[in-house]
């Protein structure tokens, strides 16, 4: 059975893409077949961290009815399989995010977990992910706005009929916090599933194109995702 997993937060900055490449990342390492996808078409960047923001096509020309899906596919870390969407506003232009659920349902089959990387915001194209997913995660961090915009983000989901798995709350800094997991679980409603710390790491492993995971596996942020993945894995 594949798990469609939606990464989402209302607002953008949050760490959606990094999640989204890092737990893609290690699922892929602990032997899922692995697919993740960047719904983000208008600002996209999953290719990007990870090297892959120059091929010839993305989900772009797919959503546009110009490819087919599995010729956006690429490999990344441990053998995930990337689909990137394009950087030109052309591209963009052209992409129509309702063909969304119909590239699902082509690659669905081949995988054990697909991680769609949602847009912020709650317009059209960000609402087509979270409807096509089994679970949506969302990405908050320990700032009031923040939780707000996920809360919106959540009942959205809700009023559709989706379902929420989780909150993953980045960029923890204990010191200069000023919500704790407990309050952010209350005011949200839902549980906090893993909590990753701030890590510099994570902004450098993107410079270089890759995962922190892959990049600096020692590292806090590398420690947590490698924690969520096997939670997810169900690996104990
Ligand atoms: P989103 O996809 O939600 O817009 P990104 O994943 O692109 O957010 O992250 C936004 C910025 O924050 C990026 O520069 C990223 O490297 C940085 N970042 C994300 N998570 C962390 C973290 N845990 N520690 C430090 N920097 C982080
Ligand atoms: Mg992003």
């Amino acid at each position: 059975m594949t798990i469609v997993f939606t990464i989402a937060s209302g607002k953008g900055g949050t760490g959606k893409t990094t999640v989204t490449s890092n737990l893609g990342s290690m699922l892929a390492y602990y032997k899922k077949r692995t697919y993740i996808l960047d719904a983000d078409v208008g600002m996209a960047n999953l290719g990007l961290v990870l090297g892959l923001e120059k091929m010839p096509v993305s989900l772009h020309e797919v959503l546009a009815g110009k490819a087919d899906v599995h010729d956006a596919i690429y490999e990344g870390p441990f053998g995930v399989n990337v689909i990137p969407s394009g950087l030109s506003l052309e591209g963009f232009k052209d992409a129509n995010p309702d063909r969304l659920r119909d590239v699902m349902n082509e690659i669905v089959d081949e995988c054990d977990v697909l991680i769609i990387d949602a847009p912020a915001g709650i317009n059209h194209d960000g609402i087509v992910p979270l409807a096509v997913a089994d679970e949506v995660i969302l990405v908050v961090i320990p700032d009031i706005s923040s939780i707000l915009d996920a809360l919106k983000t959540k009942m959205l989901t809700e009023m559709i009929g989706g379902k929420i798995r989780g909150a993953i709350l980045n960029r923890v800094n204990s010191e200069d916090d000023d919500m704790t997991k407990e309050q952010i679980e209350k005011m949200l409603g839902v549980k906090v599933i893993a909590m990753i710390p701030e890590d510099a790491n994570v902004r450098r492993a993107s410079a270089s194109r890759a995962p922190v995971v892959l990049k600096y596996p020692s590292s806090g942020a590398s420690k947590a995702f490698r924690k969520l993945a096997r939670d997810i894995a169900g690996i104990k």
